[in-house]
């Protein structure tokens, strides 16, 4: 909960964290019909500035094939005070280190850029920031924004996209084609939270890869590694690397930066470029 006890701030309700069984207690005295007045004494409160960084890797297109096009791979290195963030998310930030291994040797006429972001935790601080230092320009010519946040806890549900206004666009449509070819149709739906909201606003077609329902240790003590299945790590760096791939790659088509996606055959016409190359 991003609420505070700090000054006054209008974006938030002042917000208490307190036990179930404290909730109980209070809960039964109201139910008894009691009137309850509540005090709280904070110790040990600071308001202090911090700072958080992002890190960025950019992989240029080829000169003379450059499409003028820029696709964006993010995730967050930060986690919540007390979790040890294994699955929130150093998952995502392992996937696009991953990713960015794999894809620095292809021939690219669309530029590629790799981003872990910093204080998402504390309300999308770094991927605001970075969205700030866009130029119009920029934000123009990015045609996607791929953000993996949460992509391997074995105990989780099954891989899920989520656009801000839950309306498939070409990373959605992307992942979902090529789900479907290496392992089994992956859904969307509609959920903000994470480093593609910022994307999403300036206009930039962004969406959110996470494993929905999400595992019972989300912000706990107990997001531990020897909860992650590799499994469902290397099917999300899958998908999402040859759906950056088929942006990226100088054999295929550039992608119109529409909302409805890739035209009917754009995979077909991948297929054949490869075979041509094998
Ligand atoms: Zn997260």
């Amino acid at each position: 909960m991003n609420g505070t006890l700090g000054g006054t701030n209008s974006d938030f309700v002042p917000v208490l964290g307190l036990s179930k069984a404290q909730g109980e207690e209070l809960l039964e005295k109201l139910e008894a019909g009691e009137t309850l007045t509540v005090t709280v004494a904070v110790e040990g409160a600071e308001v202090s500035e911090s700072t958080s960084h992002n890190v960025i890797a950019t992989k240029k297109p080829d000169k003379e094939k450059d499409s003028g096009q820029i696709v964006i791979v993010g995730a967050h290195h930060d986690s919540v005070e007390g979790a040890p963030g294994a699955n929130d998310d150093a998952s995502g930030t392992a996937t696009t280190l991953e990713l960015a291994r794999v894809l620095s040797d292809i021939p690219n006429d669309t530029e590629l850029r790799f981003i872990t972001f910093g204080a998402e935790e504390n309300g999308l601080l770094g991927s605001y920031a970075y969205v700030d230092t866009l130029t119009e320009d920029e934000i123009g010519r990015t045609v996607g924004m791929f953000q993996l946040d949460m992509v391997g806890s074995r105990d989780a549900g099954k891989l899920t996209m989520f656009t801000v206004d839950g309306k498939a666009n070409i990373v959605t449509d992307l992942g979902s084609g090529v789900g479907a070819r290496l392992s089994e149709k992956v859904n969307y739906g509609k959920e903000g939270r994470s480093d593609h909201v910022p994307f999403s606003e300036v206009g930039v077609p962004a969406a959110l890869f996470i494993h929905s329902p999400t595992e019972p240790w989300y912000h706990t003590p107990e997001d531990t590694i020897d909860k992650i299945s590799k499994a469902k790590l290397q099917e999300v760096a899958e998908i999402v690397g040859a759906a950056v791939y088929l942006i990226a790659h100088e054999d295929t088509p550039p992608v119109k930066k529409t909302k409805a996606g890739p035209k009917k055959g754009f995979f077909n016409q991948f297929e054949s470029s490869q075979q041509e190359t094998e």
